[in-house]
Order: C-alpha cells, then structure tokens, then sequence
C-alpha cells in the first residue's frame, strides 16, 4: 500500500546502461526519502525486445497521465529501421524547451572553470521535422522547419527562465547568414521577445561557428545559450566536454503541461551491461525533476530531499569518489552507496 499522498512517476529504464543507471538512481532517491510511486514504462529497444512497439501505447498514456516522467536513454539505429523514440515523445508531448545546465562540479577536474551556463533547446521542430525525400536516385533533402509559434514560444520560455532564475544574458548562436528564413525566423523571435517583453536581460546573438570558437576559448562569458534543435544538440553535447563529459551532465524536457526528465548521454552501447557507467548525469536530471515537482505542487519536502542529494554527491565527488569515466575506479553501484552513504 502506498501513502495517497505519494507522487506517481513514470520511470522509462531505456536501453543500454539505461536499467543499471536508473536502478542506482532509486536506490538514492528512496535512500533519500523521495516520497515516489514509480510507474515503470517499456520504451526503446526494450520494449521492442518485449514483443511491442518501440514507444508502446501504454507508456504514452501513463506519461499523459502522470504528467512527469524520468527517462533513461534509447537507442535509436542510425540509418534504417524506426524513428527515434526519444524525438516522438518530445512532439507527443509537446515538450518544446530541453534544459541542460552545464556546470563544472567540485572535485571533477577538467580544463575549465567556473563554467555555470545553461543550454536552453528548441526541441520539436528544425531539422528534427523527420521529413526527408529522394527527389530523384542520387539526390536526397531533409526539411528544416521553423514555425513562428514554435520559434515565439520557446524565446518567451527562455527569457522567462532566465527571469526566474536570475540569469542575466541570452546568447543566440545561429546560422541565418545562411539560413535566413528559418533561423531569421528563430532570432527575429528571440529579439522580439526581448525588447518587448525582457528588456532586463542582456541578450546577444552569434553565428554559430564563431560561438563554438568562443565557447572552447572562454566557457565563462557565457550564460544562457538558446539554440535551435539541431544546433541544440551538438552544442550540448561540446558543452558536456567542457565540464567533465556526459556523465556528468543532466537535463529537463518541459512542456506546459508536463515534462521528461533524462541525461543529456545515450545508451553508451560500448559499455552497456558492465556495471561502469556513471549514474550522476541521470540522478541530477532526478534533482531537477525534485525540484520542478517542488515548483509545481508547492512541495518544499521534494526541494528538501533534491538539496541532500545534491549535497551527498559534491560530498562524494570531493572525497574522490568517481566512476571511471571522470577517472575514478568505482563501479555504478559503489558510486550510488557512496552518495547513499553521505546523504
Ligand atoms: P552516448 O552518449 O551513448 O555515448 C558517447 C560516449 O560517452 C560513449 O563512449 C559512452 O560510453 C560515453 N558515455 C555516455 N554516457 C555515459 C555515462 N553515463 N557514463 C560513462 N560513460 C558514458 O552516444 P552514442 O554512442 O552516440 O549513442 C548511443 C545510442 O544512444 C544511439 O542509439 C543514440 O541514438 C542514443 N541516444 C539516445 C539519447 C536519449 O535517449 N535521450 C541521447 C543521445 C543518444
């Protein structure tokens, strides 16, 4: 029997280290009191493995639902065979605004610091359209779509984050020397809401090109980053290389109506069933999700148990305790107890 007053949230394990990382990060999130009903939800290879579909109907309607979902990753094959699970959910969903705060962590040295910046991501539209043509043998496209409600309404998103959060500077890295139409569409929404609506926050733009230089020149000028959904991608993923890598980067997609949380990382195939992977990325994408929680329902309890997380992982981080990919020798499993033993 569970306390009414439990959470009820879907819990897609994934594909890859997708089952051994999110089994970690239960074991830290009850070792830490969270009061959640999990609802565990077949996604992926996973549940094509089962005998169903890749994203099966029952996981879609307990996400619509539950509202609130942590995900691992899923694999998606390159080239052939089916769409990527992890892009339909987004559209299903609705989740427009992918968050990937990037920061260096104490304890994990890399060649940078003070890094704090936070990627805001468009997630449903560019290039993540899906649509492609052979217009004839030899010669195929792939359509970049930009809708101004899609480009409107992530910019307010982004520039009201930055107000809740007390960020002060929007950057827009872009290409729309080149690609006029569609990213045009994307910084002339970004500019408006500015100057109308967030005149406060400091906002600028770069090409993308000359961003990436900057990024890797000096991390620290930047704040905010809102890119569009391939730029979004990419960038994430450098920005995970300038903190420590993927292990240790989480992320959020939102909607107005719900939201997923999951690590920036996927299945890592190279090193799926070995018991090595790091589960940090996922169990901080596991506080953002505490914290939203704590947002939504006006549940400071669930702000409570995301800050002793957060405080038992530095904690362990700084006494050395690392998987192997940040250059430590623990295992998935140990890294868990030694964050479960500093909670
Ligand atoms: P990947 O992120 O899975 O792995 C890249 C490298 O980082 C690998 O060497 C891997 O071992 C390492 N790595 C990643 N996460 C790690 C962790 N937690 N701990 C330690 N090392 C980690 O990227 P990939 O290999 O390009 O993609 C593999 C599969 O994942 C693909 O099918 C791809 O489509 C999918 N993918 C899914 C998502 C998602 O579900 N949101 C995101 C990205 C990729």
């Amino acid at each position: 029997m569970h306390m009414t007053s439990s959470q009820k949230i879907v819990l897609i394990p994934g594909d890859g280290i997708g089952p051994e990382i999110t089994v970690a990060v239960q074991r830290v999130l009850q070792a830490a009191g969270a009061d959640i009903d999990w609802v565990p939800c077949k996604a992926g290879v996973a549940a094509l493995e089962d005998g169903g579909e890749v994203l099966p109907e029952a996981t879609v309607d307990a996400i619509g639902q539950h509202k609130v979902a942590l995900k691992g990753p899923c694999m998606t094959p390159v080239g052939e065979g089916f769409s990527s699970v992890n892009v339909r959910l987004r559209k299903e969903f609705n989740l427009y605004a992918a968050v990937r705060p990037v920061r260096n962590l104490t304890g994990v040295d890399t060649r940078y610091q003070d890094v704090d910046l936070i990627i805001v991501r468009e997630n449903t539209e560019g290039l993540y359209s899906g649509v492609e043509n052979e217009i004839t043998p030899g010669v195929v496209m792939s359509m970049k779509v930009a809708t101004e409600t899609g480009c409107e309404r992530i910019a307010r998103w982004a520039f009201r984050y930055a107000t809740q959060r007390q960020r002060k500077k929007i950057t827009v890295f872009h290409k729309a020397n080149i690609m006029k139409l569609t990213d045009g569409l994307f910084l002339r929404a970004a500019a408006t809401s500015h100057q109308r609506d967030y005149p406060n926050i400091e906002y600028e733009t770069a090409i993308i090109d000359a961003g990436c230089m900057r990024l890797v020149q000096d991390p620290t000028q930047f704040d905010i980053l809102l890119l569009e959904n391939l730029y979004g991608d990419v960038v994430s993923d450098l920005c995970a290389g300038l903190v420590g890598g993927l292990g240790v980067v989480p992320g959020a997609n939102f909607g107005d109506d719900g939201a997923i949380f999951e690590a920036v990382h996927g299945s890592a195939p190279d090193i799926a069933g070995k018991n090595v992977a790091n589960p940090l990325a996922l169990l901080m994408s596991a506080v953002m999700m505490l914290n939203y929680l704590a947002d939504r329902d006006d549940a400071e309890v669930n702000r409570t148990t995301a800050e002793r997380i957060r405080q038992a992982y530095d904690a362990a981080l700084i006494d050395g305790c690392k998987t192997r990919d940040l250059g430590g020798d623990l295992d998935t499993d140990e890294f868990a107890q030694a964050i479960i033993d500093r909670l």
